[in-house]
């Protein structure tokens, strides 16, 4: 099946093997399916991740539009994909291009896209239509996608802890992080009425009211109510479908690949 996507870009999918995607420990980032996700079929997720492995995306030649960052033209010319050309219904809401964040400052610039490796993205695409199925007009918004390794840099460097606190809050630009690729994705559901799902904590709450690994326990000790659960269990079973895995420690967090598979396929977007 071929796709022709306006923006500028042509997608291609093919049945495959399965690509960059699997449940792996890779450095300090685990992923896992948790329990109470078990509703995702796996003969869909599998031929979702199928159709993903043969994806190619050609690039149709930028205009030389003075919008165009720097920035963004080394992402485009790295082969990254701008997720709103791909699916129009997913929203892009760049946190760090913003001063709303829990660094209080804009580290982004004029860079206000959301950029991902086109499997990704074409995940993104598929979890979007599984949540469109169970909830018209619901879509799914983007904090943070690629993000490169000098911002991740800069973030590093605005966080003013000794380095063993600064983990907790930044991953250490060194070791390269799976967004510093655009293979990871933050990530929540906005209804019909453009209001954000209950989530239990903000977008980057550094705590264990964020943490999925702790959730039952947190239920239990009614830190979080059934409702906020089930509204993470719904982010986490569409975009299971596209491929993604949670982060235990971070309800918005998905990775689509180990980091080890990233640094094998994709190249870091300094
Ligand atoms: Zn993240």
């Amino acid at each position: 099946m071929a796709n022709t996507i306006s923006g500028g870009i042509v997608v291609v999918l093919l049945f495959g093997s399965i690509a960059c995607q699997t449940i792996a420990e890779s450095g300090s980032e685990v992923n896992v399916k948790l329990p109470g996700n078990t509703t995702v079929e796996t003969s869909v997720a599998d031929t979702v991740v199928a159709q993903l492995d043969s994806l190619t995306v050609v690039p149709i030649a930028q205009s030389e539009n003075p919008a165009i960052t720097d920035l963004e033209k080394a992402i485009r010319a790295a082969g990254l994909v701008e997720v709103q050309e791909l699916e129009s219904a997913i929203y892009c809401n760049l946190k760090y291009s913003t001063t709303d964040n829990f660094l209080g400052e804009d580290v982004y610039g004029d860079f206000d896209k959301c950029f991902l490796q086109p499997e990704a993205a074409a995940g993104l695409a598929v979890a979007q239509a599984h949540l469109e199925k169970k909830h018209p007009g619901w879509h799914l918004s983007i904090f943070d996608a690629v993000r490169p390794r000098r911002v991740q840099q800069q973030m590093w460097d605005l966080v003013d802890y000794p380095i063993q606190e600064k983990v907790r809050y930044v991953s250490n630009p060194k070791n390269g992080s799976l967004h510093n690729y655009g293979a990871a994705v933050d990530i929540t559901i906005v209804t019909e009425t453009g209001e954000e799902l209950d989530m239990g904590t903000p977008f980057d709450y550094f705590g264990e009211l964020a943490y999925p690994r702790k959730e039952t326990a947190l239920l239990a000790a009614g830190l979080l109510s059934q409702e906020v659960i089930e509204n993470r269990r719904l982010l986490r079973e569409v975009m299971y479908h596209g491929g993604f895995t949670v982060l235990p420690t971070e309800w918005w967090h998905f990775n689509f690949c180990s980091r080890a598979e990233a640094a094998q396929r994709y190249t870091i977007i300094e």
